[in-house]
């Protein structure tokens, strides 16, 4: 029997991915969606409220969360309270708090939940976490740049306080920086640009510390959201006496990640998150288990405590 998903939030994300990933996949169904705006979907009924879904569609067995993190929490905890399996978009929630409130809740409705950080889902850094683990870091520097206007579209949640900025992005980096990590990192110091006319950063510089990392080691990251041109997404990772790694990612439909050991280029995979995801969603369900990886959102949340403030430009689209 397929599982049964209710989509709650018919956004870029869910219509990009969620939608056409499900789609191919088997083991899951499509049977309902939920948007505020009224969107439709083929072969899915939309309703108003999850409420209202539950209530018509008893065989739902699992959401797909694909709102902004806001409103995660709450429509979170009512399906997981209804007895569904949850998915959550990245960041999974707005705070740490109602992340681990809702991991309490799953355990204790034996349902599964899972954070969908979708920038995990590559091979490439899987082999990379291999080849960095048991070592002491040596150098970190993240690159991770892009055009807000091209890729979040007049999207004005972006600049609502608790909607991360510049950090959405980032926070990909940041997820694939904490699974391929030998040790865990400390956010040592941060200077966030805000827009004067924004609630939230439009860039960031990082600057962490490594349990066991060389002395000296500089292990920085910069996020930009105003970068003219090609994006960048990489990162250069390296371990005292070797490898020094290099990762490059170009996400979503058609993407591609690449992984240079040493500035020779090696391995490379396809983009494949979101089946990589559901697959793993699937797999959950069936053990009876759930996925839940705070590390990216605490690294987010300890770079807006020790973070110091600067006025930027006002922004407009
Ligand atoms: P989006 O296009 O703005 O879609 C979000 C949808 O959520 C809206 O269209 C709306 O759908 C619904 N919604 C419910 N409450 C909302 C609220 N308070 N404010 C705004 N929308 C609300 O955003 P998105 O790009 O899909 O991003 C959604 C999440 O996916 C974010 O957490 C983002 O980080 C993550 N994500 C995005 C991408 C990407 O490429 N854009 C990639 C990976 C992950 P209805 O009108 O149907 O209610």
């Amino acid at each position: 029997m397929p599982i049964n998903v209710l989509l709650v939030g018919v956004g870029k994300i869910a219509r990009d991915q969620h939608i056409p990933v499900m789609a191919k996949d088997a083991r899951f169904r499509l049977v309902g969606v939920v948007s505020t705006s009224g969107a439709a979907v083929d072969g899915a009924p939309t309703f108003a409220t999850q409420r209202q879904a539950f209530a018509a569609l008893p065989h739902i067995d699992a959401v797909a969360n694909c709102t902004p993190p806001g409103p995660r929490r709450e429509s979170a905890a009512e399906a997981l309270a209804a007895g569904k399996h949850v998915l959550l978009e990245k960041p999974p929630t707005a705070t740490i708090s109602e992340l681990r409130d809702l991991e309490r809740q799953a355990r204790a409705s034996g349902r599964t939940l899972m954070t969908a950080w979708h920038a995990q889902h590559n091979e490439s850094l899987d082999r990379a976490r291999a080849l960095l683990a048991g070592k002491p870091l040596a150098s970190l520097n993240i690159q991770w740049k892009e055009n807000v206007r091209v890729w979040h579209p007049g999207q004005e949640w972006v600049w609502d306080a608790g909607n991360f900025g510049v950090f959405d992005p980032g926070i990909n980096a940041l997820s694939a920086l904490t699974k391929i990590a030998p040790a865990p990192l400390f956010l040592k110091a941060a200077t966030l640009d805000y827009p004067a006319n924004k609630q939230t950063p439009v860039a960031a510089r990082l600057t962490f510390s490594s349990e066991g990392a060389a002395r000296g080691a500089s292990l920085v990251a910069e996020f930009d959201w105003l970068q003219e041109g090609a994006h960048v997404w990489r990162i250069d990772i390296a371990a005292e006496g070797g490898p020094a790694l290099t990762l490059t990612f170009m996400l979503g439909e058609g993407g591609v990640t690449k992984l240079a050991i040493d500035g020779k280029p090696t391995f490379q995979n396809e983009s494949t998150e979101y089946e990589r995801i559901y697959d793993r969603f699937a797999q959950l369900i069936a053990a009876g288990e759930s996925l839940v990886d705070a590390a990216p959102l605490e690294l987010v949340a300890d770079a807006f405590l020790v973070g110091a403030r600067r006025t930027a430009p006002a922004f407009a689209w």
